[in-house]
């Protein structure tokens, strides 16, 4: 969870609702922590991030689940032993016969070299590296991006004390309405089943599976969103990239959009998404994995169970959505990722 404490600003709120839960035999779902805490999945909906904490701490506790605070700085295959050994931060070593990588998103902020080119160094930030607003007051702010966060930071950075948040996106603006997330759980649901169901699709099946998820998740926003960016500090700018950012003298940064537009703000947000390389994972790149691993456009190449070209390493989470399908990328197939691969490593013992 360190990733939805650290790189989740206070204040958001999820997409997902009551039923995407965690618990694989579907016991402590948050249906049964909203009804323990005397509440309804109405009541609670839409899910704040910090009863979504609240609710994570109490499957933990219920699951009898107590990790390791550690960090793996290198994790190397040791043929001598045949085993994998991680080397942690404090210099211990954990040797395992099988591991299993879930890395989330983390690695992965999408940062788009022409802009990294084009905006001055420490005046942007990625929205997983801007979460703390305490410093937004009075400040304004262009925020490159237009989908769900870009939008959520702009409303979140308003009620901070921002003085104005201008959006900028290559696209039109998105509509807010709600989503239909209602055929998700179903659908992966029968990956447990039927666990080569995305890959084997044809490549316009698979497309349209995409795209329906992303027409879902990209084309709408929140609804609860609206009302709380209805007001004249906020402006969009639909259809325009960046084209120019100077930094003043007085530290103003003066901007130029496509449309000729001229704005000055004082930061710059990216909010432009996250994009798979596994290479990024940090204790990957650092110990001899990396270059046996199997990888097709940045993603690992995983067998039906999450095993890697790499017998004994398993990665589920975003870096399985080559392979298994775009649900990957969100809490939703924590579920059925644990399934496939605890059941895995049961026959493989
Ligand atoms: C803004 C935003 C909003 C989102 N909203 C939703 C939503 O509403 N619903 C939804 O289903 N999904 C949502 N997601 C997606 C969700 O965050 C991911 O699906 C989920 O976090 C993936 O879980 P994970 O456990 O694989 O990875 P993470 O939650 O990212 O966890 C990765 C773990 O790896 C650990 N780690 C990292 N480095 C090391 C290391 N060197 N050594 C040891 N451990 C390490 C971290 O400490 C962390 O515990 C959202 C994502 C973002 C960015």
């Amino acid at each position: 969870m360190e990733f939805w404490r650290s790189n989740m600003p206070n204040g958001m709120f999820l997409r997902s609702a009551c039923d995407w839960h965690l618990d694989p035999e579907n016991v402590e779902t948050i249906e049964s922590y909203v009804a323990e805490v005397g509440q309804t999945p109405a009541g609670v909906e839409p899910l704040s991030l910090a009863f979504y904490h609240s609710y994570v701490e109490w499957f933990q506790m219920r699951k009898g689940i107590a990790p390791h605070q550690v960090y793996v700085e290198r994790l190397d295959y040791q043929s001598s032993t045949g085993h994998f050994v991680a080397t942690t931060t404090a210099k211990d070593n954990i040797e395992a016969k099988r591991v299993v990588i879930a890395p989330g998103f983390k690695y992965f902020p999408n940062i788009p070299d022409e802009l990294r080119t084009k905006l001055p160094n420490g005046r942007y930030a990625h929205t997983c590296d801007y979460v703390d607003f305490s410093d937004a007051k009075g400040k304004r702010f262009l925020i490159l991006g237009g989908r769900q966060s870009a939008f959520e930071w702009a409303a979140l950075l308003l009620e901070a004390g921002a003085s104005e948040v201008q959006l900028s996106h290559r696209h039109d603006s998105p509509s807010f309405e709600p989503s239909d997330w209602s055929w998700v759980n179903p659908t992966v649901e029968a990956i447990a089943e039927n666990p080569g169901w995305f890959r084997n699709l044809s490549q316009s099946e698979k497309d349209d599976v995409d795209r329906r998820l992303w027409a879902e998740g990209r084309l709408k926003i929140e609804p609860w969103l609206e009302s709380r960016l209805s007001t004249p500090r906020v402006k969009l700018w639909p259809r325009t990239q960046l084209m120019n950012c100077v930094e003043r003298r007085n530290g103003e940064l003066a901007i130029e959009l496509s449309d000729g537009a001229r704005l000055n703000v004082d930061k710059v947000i990216l909010a432009t998404g996250y994009k798979v390389n596994i290479s990024n994972v940090p204790y990957l790149s650092a110990g001899n994995l990396i270059g046996p691993l199997e990888t097709r456009n940045g993603f690992p190449v995983l067998k039906e169970n999450f095993e890697t070209s790499i017998p004994g390493l398993f990665i589920t989470s975003m870096p399985a959505t080559q392979d298994f399908g775009p649900f990957f990328g969100f809490t939703i197939a924590a579920r059925v990722s644990a399934q496939l691969i605890g059941k895995a490593l049961s026959q493989s013992i």
